[in-house]
């Protein structure tokens, strides 16, 4: 899966609508410090469905929107925008009929965030799956954290196969066998309701 794109609007630092080409090969990003090289992989884990405000170095996830200096006033949203070449159909159906997809999360304060494929409205699973599927997302072991390597080195065995199952690919797997999972149990509840009521008809 090929990002092509991203584009972010009072994400974080990046208070003024900023568009970045991402071409195939490496790219690298260069910069003194504090100048929002960390806030741009943030960016990515973010509109890829990170849900976990700490992920983003906040207490919440309104902690995103670009907070004010004593130049400029605060932003009321945060948008960010990953645009993907789709040639090979990685998409779930719903969203699968164009070449580029355009995967845009916004957050507006006190009203939490939405998201949208291709102009779409969509569920954070929606985009979550997306990527899970196309090994990659949130939690990709391709997004490396400031950190995260002595994390990794001092994991306990669960955590380090949670880190190769979604390399795999196969994490997406997981979440669709626990939704089924709580689908069955409560099949398995109306069913036992059900028998309770056959018994008192009886
Ligand atoms: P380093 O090289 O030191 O790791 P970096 O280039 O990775 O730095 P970041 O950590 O991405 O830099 O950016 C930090 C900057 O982003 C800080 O100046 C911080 O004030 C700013 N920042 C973070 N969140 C917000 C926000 N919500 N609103 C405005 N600015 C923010």
């Amino acid at each position: 899966m090929q990002f092509t794109r991203l584009r972010l609007n009072g994400f974080k630092s990046f208070v003024d609508p900023t568009d970045l080409v991402i071409q195939a090969g490496l790219t690298g990003v260069v910069g003194p410090n504090g100048c929002g090289k960390s806030n741009l992989l943030e960016a990515l884990r973010w509109v890829m469905g990170e849900n976990r405000p700490t992920a983003m170095r906040g207490a919440g996830m309104e902690d995103v929107i670009f907070a004010g200096t004593d130049q400029r006033p605060a932003r009321h949203f945060a948008e960010v925008t990953l645009q993907l070449d789709n040639r090979e159909r990685v998409a779930p159906a719903a969203f699968n009929d164009a070449d580029t997809l355009d995967i845009v999360r916004r957050i507006t304060r006190d009203a939490g965030s939405a998201y949208k494929i291709n102009g779409k409205e969509a569920r954070a699973r929606d985009v979550q799956m997306l990527f899970a599927d196309a090994s990659t997302g949130a939690h990709s072991p391709a997004l490396v954290r400031q950190g995260q390597i002595s994390e990794l080195i001092n994991a306990k065995p669960k955590a380090r196969r949670r880190i190769l199952e979604e390399a795999a690919g196969i994490s997406g797997l997981y979440q669709r066998r626990h939704e089924a999972e709580l689908r069955l149990r409560a099949t398995e509840t109306n069913l036992e309701r059900i028998s309770d009521v056959i018994d008192q008809l009886a």
